[in-house]
C-alpha cells in the first residue's frame, strides 16, 4: 500500500472511532505531518487531558503515553509501537529510587518527566525540560533534593539555581553523542547561527551554547525576526518541525548522530494497524496512576 492510501484509511478511522494522533517532535515527518497536534510530551500530554477524543493514539515513546493516560485515565491510549520505549527513562527502577529514598530520608525527589509511571509514583515532584529552571525558584527553601534521572538536566539544573542535588547517574544516549567539537566545527562554518542546546547535552556542550531551551523552546526562539539561522543541538528529528515552520530559515543539527533509534519506530503502517487493532493499549494501574498523577499535577500547580 502507498503512503497516501495509508494515510487516506487512518483519517478514516480517525473520524470513525473519534481518534486524536499526537507525535513528538522526534518523530518521523510522515508522522509529524499526520499528527493533529505536535509537541514536547508535556504538551501532548496535556492536549491529550483537555481533548474531547474517546482514542488517542501516541506517537511517541512509552513513557508519554504513560503519562497521557496518568492524565486522562477514561480514555484509550495507544501507543503504536509497544518496544518504543526511552532508554534514559529505564535507567531507574521504581525499586532503585525506594532504596535512595531510604539512604536519604526527608529528601525531595524531583523526577524529569521521561521517568516511568512507577518511578513518578515514588517522587514528590514532577519537571520537564521547559519548567525545571522555574520549578526550582519556586522550591528555593527546599534543600536536601534528588534529583533523577538524567545527570546532565540535573547538573544543569544544579548550576542555574546554585544548589547541589544528589543526581542520579542516568542520561539520553542520543543527546551525550552531541560533542563539544561538533558545537565548535559548526560555529566555523556557520558563524551567524545560533547554538541552541537541549540540557540533555553535556555541560561541555551547553557551556559552547548561546541558549540552552527545551524543544518547545527551541521552536519558539526560532520563530523570532531577528534570528535567521540556528544550529540546533538536540535529536534531529525536530528540524521538520523547524522547517515547516519557519521557511526561509536555515536549521543546521549540531551532529547527524543525534538520532533516538526509539523515536523512529513509528511508522504510517504502525498507526494504521494501531486503529485498526486498537493496539498497543497503554494502561496504569489505579494506585500507581493516582500516586503519579499528584507528582504530575504538584508541577502543574507549581509553575
Ligand atoms: S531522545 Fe533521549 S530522552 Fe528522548 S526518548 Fe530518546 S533516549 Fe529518551
Amino acid at each position: 500500500m502507498d503512503d497516501k492510501s495509508i494515510i487516506e484509511k487512518i483519517n478514516k478511522l480517525k473520524k470513525e472511532k473519534n481518534a486524536v494522533i499526537l507525535a513528538h517532535n522526534y518523530q518521523r515527518p510522515e508522522v509529524q505531518d499526520i499528527a493533529d497536534y505536535s509537541g514536547d510530551s508535556l504538551a501532548l500530554s496535556r492536549i491529550a487531558a483537555d481533548t474531547d477524543a474517546d482514542v488517542i493514539v501516541f506517537c511517541g515513546v512509552h513513557f508519554m503515553a504513560e503519562t497521557a493516560y496518568i492524565l486522562s485515565p477514561d480514555k484509550t491510549v495507544l501507543l503504536p509501537d509497544k518496544d518504543s520505549g526511552c532508554p534514559m527513562a529505564n535507567m531507574i527502577t521504581a525499586d532503585q529510587l525506594r532504596a535512595l529514598k531510604k539512604e536519604r530520608p526527608g529528601a525531595t525527589v524531583i523526577a524529569y518527566v521521561n521517568t516511568t509511571a512507577e518511578v513518578k509514583a515514588e517522587t514528590d515532584i514532577c519537571c520537564t525540560s521547559g519548567n525545571a529552571v522555574k520549578l526550582l525558584d519556586k522550591l528555593k527553601d527546599i534543600d536536601d533534593l534528588i534529583f533523577v534521572p538524567d545527570k546532565c538536566l540535573g547538573s544543569y539544573l544544579s548550576k542555574k539555581s546554585g544548589k547541589d542535588f544528589f543526581l542520579w547517574n542516568g542520561y539520553c544516549p542520543t543527546h551525550v553523542k552531541i560533542q563539544p567539537e561538533d558545537i565548535i566545527e559548526k560555529r566555523k562554518m556557520y558563524p551567524d547561527a545560533k547554538v541552541l542546546s537541549h540540557p540533555e547535552c553535556t555541560s561541555a556542550v551547553l557551556e559552547l551554547s548561546d541558549e540552552v531551551l527545551s524543544t518547545e523552546g527551541i521552536c519558539r526562539y526560532a520563530q523570532r525576526e531577528d534570528v535567521q539561522e540556528i544550529i540546533f543541538a538536540t535529536e534531529i528529528g525536530i528540524m521538520h518541525r523547524l522547517k515547516t515552520e519557519n521557511p526561509g530559515k536555515k536549521f543546521y543539527p549540531a551532529s547527524d548522530a543525534a538520532v533516538c533509534s526509539d523515536m523512529k519506530k513509528i511508522t504510517l503502517e504502525k498507526i494504521l494497524w494501531s486503529l485498526e487493532e486498537m493496539q498497543y493499549e497503554i494502561k496504569v494501574p489505579d494506585e500507581i496512576c493516582k500516586k503519579a498523577r499528584k507528582a504530575v499535577d504538584r508541577m502543574i500547580e507549581i509553575v
